[in-house]
């Protein structure tokens, strides 16, 4: 087991995206329905088989963990498993994926526990645009959660932003010039078609990457670098500025072949990919061998050749993938 962790095409697997909550106090059009129904507490992993399967992966060689959801600073106690996580030996990066709405509160917490870097979602600079596309939630708390993570000492904090035509696409350039001016990076995101959405028809919003560098470029020419996060961005840099700016392209620009990592539902299913319904059930592995780790990293050693070759995303609209984004651990 101590080679680590590889699948049928030779991709070595170094990177682990935990969902700790399929809840969320935002509901933002692309990611939920309006009315949601979320999981029972009995089918949620527990934060300590949390803990437990983030020991597992590092312990098979995955050096990079990143917890998201739902949105993790909504679930209890939060800081406590980001503790024990950040004390696991052999990670090298730990880092979370959050809405911003609740850093205010969290973020010296966080840093503290040992949590290293921030990705922070932002769609829009317009209060009333931002409560649109995010149905419930307040551009000034996220703006303000923001500054309370540089406060804390978060450095390198990532803004992602999802581009929907015809929503937010005449902000790109204004969401470059804040990452600018709060030397941020920023990434933008195509739209991915997991879950059913009611709100838009994906087809009429997709926007792709090529389409955004354009809307930059009229103001920025952009450098490409070779630099990686160990994600599926792909980064370019401008000339007079330290922010770089990422694309991340499902549709347009297929990451698959380099893919590095997995996600584990915050029921414990062990998804080998994000357009794929492939898993494996690791919350019964937990819960009929409790404290039983080897038991848990052959589970997860035995899943790696049922990780497929690639996603087969569509900007036609169509629903490939049933399962929503925050089910999914974006
Ligand atoms: N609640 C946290 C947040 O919003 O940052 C973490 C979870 S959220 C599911 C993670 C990321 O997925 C966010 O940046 C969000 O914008 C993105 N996302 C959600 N649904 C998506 C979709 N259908 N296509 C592309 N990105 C999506
Ligand atoms: Fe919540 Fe994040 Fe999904 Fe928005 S993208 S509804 S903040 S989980």
């Amino acid at each position: 087991m101590s080679d680590g962790l590889v699948d049928s095409f030779g991709r070595r697997v170094n990177y682990v995206r935990l969902s700790v909550t399929d809840r969320c106090d935002f509901r933002c059009v692309y990611c939920m329905s309006e009315e949601m129904t979320f999981l029972p507490r009995a089918q949620v992993l527990t934060l300590e088989e949390i803990a437990q399967v983030a020991r597992a992966f590092t312990e098979l060689g995955v050096e990079k963990i990143r917890l998201t959801g739902g949105e993790p600073l909504v679930r209890r106690n939060i800081g406590e498993l980001v503790t024990r996580i950040g004390a696991l030996s052999g990670l090298k990066d730990f880092a979370m994926t959050t809405n911003g709405a609740g850093l205010r509160r969290h973020a010296v917490e966080l840093r503290q526990a040992g949590l290293k870097r921030l990705n922070v979602s932002l769609d829009s600079l317009d209060p009333q645009r931002f409560r649109r596309l995010t149905r419930t939630g307040d551009l000034s708390r996220v703006l303000d959660g923001i500054e309370a993570a540089r406060e804390a000492g978060f450095e390198r904090i990532k803004l992602n932003a999802v581009v929907l035509k015809g929503r937010n696409e005449d902000e790109v350039l204004d969401l470059v010039t804040f990452a600018r001016n709060q030397q941020l990076d920023i990434s933008f995101i195509e739209e991915m078609p997991l879950g059913d959405v009611s709100d838009h028809s994906r087809a009429e919003t997709y926007c792709s990457s090529d389409e955004v560098r354009a809307l930059i470029e009229q103001r920025h020419p952009l450098l490409s670098t070779a630099e990686a996060t160990a994600g599926p961005s792909r980064y370019f840099r401008m000339e007079d500025s330290d922010t770089r700016i990422g694309f991340i392209s499902p549709h347009s620009h297929n990451f698959c072949a380099s893919c590095n990592r997995v996600r584990v539902t915050v029921e414990g299913r062990l998804l080998l990919c994000l357009g794929n319904e492939h898993s494996v059930d690791l919350r019964a592995v937990l819960r009929r061998y409790p404290g039983d780790i080897e038991r848990l990293k052959r589970a997860i050693v035995e899943a790696m050749p049922m990780k497929p070759e690639r996603h087969h995303f569509t900007t036609d609209g169509d629903v490939q993938v049933v399962r929503f984004m925050n089910m999914t651990g974006g």
